[in-house]
């Protein structure tokens, strides 16, 4: 495996679980740093967008992205049938093996006015159609599941999404490492893979120990036994299969051409306001506003608001503004009144890999024996356990549990 983060964590319990020997090049320092580390936390099947909810994108992505809309009809029925897949997967995993990731019930879409309430009217029966359990309700049901929404802000009424709900990616991804490990994993840190190739009898996995440059900040819970003691300098080890679970970094690995692009994302999380005469400050669980582009979560007894989307070129990196993390601020503010205690709030930005069609790229790579678990687009965590589950009997020629063709990676070749 190449990467340590949901894909690479999962992907490696599932392949160990069917009795393979597993090791996991990861260059951090420990599991679910990047992509993985601050996600909104929603856990939803993957419902297709509308097209005014489309992040903005330099010209040439958009030109393809529209292009790839008359291509979506089988992939989106193969995409919610995964991510209705990932999502009893993952019930299953956290309740087989004891798995506590501040899981919480429920996603709400807000539709502020009636334009937008009767603009999704048409998209129920096609969301139908693909398996998608969504209901439309009205604003006072809605206020009663969130009880904390502010009665002032505007709302005609909800989408709800039936299945969905929050969890904690980063905890998931910590505590599915240990059960890997049980099952005999290895977690090789500070190892990047710098090149794979293939001489037609198996894979040749080019790395070097990448130490770290300072004293690290968050998640060094690296525990005895996980990382290979590392020779310095460049090595060369053969493996009978190579799954690229590394995001933006598969590009450079792939042998074919990946045409990914960075999703940005900012995210704002502050712990609630405990207060005992209002027990209901805070979501419940996940709100979602899709007209300012943004979401509100529960994660155990702290409030995230991520938004700002954007979609970069891969190389681009831009801090965020003051400005566009005072709109987290204020969209909290809208929808959550003085909810959260702003004195310990933490911001932050991540990036994940995106392509024009919004998919997946599920299956085998370019050359023999490389296979590719990368999850493009909204809802890599809502996806993650039924991916890793669905392309782990691929790669150990198990009978298929879905059809997944549409999401392989030989659609961009
Ligand atoms: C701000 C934000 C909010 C999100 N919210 C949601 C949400 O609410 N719901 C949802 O379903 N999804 C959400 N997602 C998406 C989801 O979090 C991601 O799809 C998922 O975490 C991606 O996991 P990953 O393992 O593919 O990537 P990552 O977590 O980025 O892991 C890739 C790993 O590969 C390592 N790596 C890269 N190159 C190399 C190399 N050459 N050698 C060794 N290691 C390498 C990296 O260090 C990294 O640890 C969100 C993402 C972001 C950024």
């Amino acid at each position: 495996m190449v990467g340590a983060g949901l894909a690479g964590v999962t992907t490696a319990y599932e392949l160990a679980a069917l009795g393979a020997q597993v090791q996991v090049f990861e260059r951090g320092g420990s599991v679910a740093e990047q992509a993985s580390f601050a996600s909104s936390a929603l856990l939803s099947p993957a419902v297709p967008a509308l097209p005014a909810e489309l992040p903005p994108a330099p010209l040439l992505f958009r030109l393809r992205r529209w292009r790839a809309r008359g291509q979506a009809g089988e992939a989106s029925a193969q995409l919610a049938a995964l991510s209705q897949l990932s999502l009893a997967r993952t019930a299953a995993l956290r309740q087989e093996l004891g798995l506590e990731d501040e899981a919480t019930q429920g996603l709400l879409l807000a539709l502020p006015d009636a334009k937008r309430a009767a603009a999704v009217e048409g998209h129920l029966e096609a969301w139908k159609a693909l398996g998608l359990s969504i209901d439309l309700i009205d604003a006072t049901e809605a206020r009663r599941r969130e009880p904390g929404l502010n009665p002032e802000a505007p709302l005609q009424a909800a989408l709800a999404v039936v299945n969905g709900g929050t969890g904690n990616a980063r905890l998931f991804a910590q505590q599915l490492r240990q059960q890997a490990r049980r099952l005999g994993v290895t977690f090789r840190f500070h190892s990047t893979v710098r090149a794979v190739s293939s001489d037609g009898t198996g894979l040749t996995l080019r790395h070097d120990h990448t130490p770290p440059t300072e004293a690290p900040t968050r998640g060094a819970e690296r525990e005895p036994g996980d990382t290979v003691p590392q020779l310095p300098g460049v090595q060369d080890e053969r493996f009978d299969a190579v799954v690229l679970c590394n995001g933006l970094g598969a590009a450079a690995l792939a042998g074919q051409r990946l045409p990914l692009a960075a999703l940005q994302e900012i995210t704002v999380t502050a712990p609630l306001r405990l207060l005992e005469a209002h027990p209901d400050l805070g979501p419940k669980a996940a709100w979602a506003d899709p007209a300012r582009g943004l979401t509100v979560t529960r994660i155990g007894q702290r409030v995230r608001v991520t938004g700002g989307l954007a979609v970069t070129r891969p190389q681009h990196r831009q801090a965020p503004t003051t400005a566009e993390f005072e709109t987290l601020h204020r969209g909290l503010q809208h929808w959550f009144p003085g909810s959260v205690l702003h004195q310990q709030v933490q911001q932050g930005s991540s990036r994940r890999a995106v392509v024009p069609d919004g998919l997946p790229l599920l299956g085998a790579g370019g050359r023999p024996g490389l296979w590719l678990n990368l999850s493009p687009g909204g809802s890599g965590w809502g996806q993650a356990c039924g991916a890793a589950q669905a392309l782990a009997r691929q790669i150990m020629g198990e009978s298929a549990l879905l059809e997944l063709s549409a999401l392989s990676p030989q659609r961009l070749a």
